[in-house]
């Protein structure tokens, strides 16, 4: 896959909204390709691999979009600006202690299981309040954005998941004091990012129309 035309392409058609370039399973060659092309941000879903290939990858922004196990909390504090995947209280807890041993102001988004899925990660919309009021004790986390993954349903239906989280984003917003700076809504992938910039999306995270189907 032409990973270079492929970003330069995804980057015109994003315009202003920030493009994060999700590069799980792909080599650090061809992830500097899309650096090269203009991609400043990565995300990646497993600290492992990341800490694995990062050596050989070009300077850029990074974030962690997958899910993060408490044994990995202080890798990730080393490797990551932005942690997306916050998902729990006990989590953000636990990473806050970890910046706090190295001097650092983690980055983070919240995570919102917006279509309520039993087996999914993230806070219910309705705890998202009540989660920001505890954070904002946390001296070593900066609270930055939303993030979500909607239901696996066709692209046209994702819409209305979007549309929800722009509304929780628009509300969350007002809470901005302290450490709590929301100004990023993370959300829409290959399938579905253009409806996702036009519901409101402020990030999009884009792996396969760039880097093409991943081989596992
Ligand atoms: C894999 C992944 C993406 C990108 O998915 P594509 O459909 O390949 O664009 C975005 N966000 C998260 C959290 C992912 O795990």
């Amino acid at each position: 896959m032409p990973v270079y035309e492929n970003t330069k392409f995804i980057l015109e058609k994003v315009g202003s909204t920030t493009l994060v370039c999700i590069t799980k399973t792909v080599e650090p060659e061809r992830i500097n390709e899309a650096i090269q092309a203009g991609a400043i941000i990565i995300g990646e879903n497993r600290v492992q691999e990341y800490e694995d290939k990062h050596n050989d990858i070009l300077p850029c922004e990074t974030h962690l979009t997958g899910h993060l196990q408490a044994n990995k909390v202080k890798k990730a504090v080393d490797l990551f600006d932005v942690i997306q995947s916050i998902d729990s209280l006990k989590l953000i807890r636990i990473i806050d202690m970890r910046a706090r041993d190295i001097g650092k102001v983690q980055r983070v988004y919240l995570q919102v299981n917006i279509g309520n899925e039993p087996q999914k990660y993230g806070f219910k919309p309705d705890e998202i309040k009540y989660a920001i009021t505890e954070i904002r004790s946390l001296r070593n986390i900066r609270v930055e954005g939303l993030m979500c993954i909607p239901p696996f349903v066709p692209p046209e239906q994702t819409r209305s998941y979007f549309r929800k989280m722009k509304a929780l984003f628009d509300e969350m917003k007002q809470e901005n004091r302290d450490n709590i700076d929301i100004r990023t809504l993370s959300m829409g992938m290959s399938g579905d990012y253009r409806i996702a910039i036009e519901e409101g999306a402020t990030m999009v995270r884009v792996g396969s129309a760039i880097f093409g189907k991943r081989k596992y």
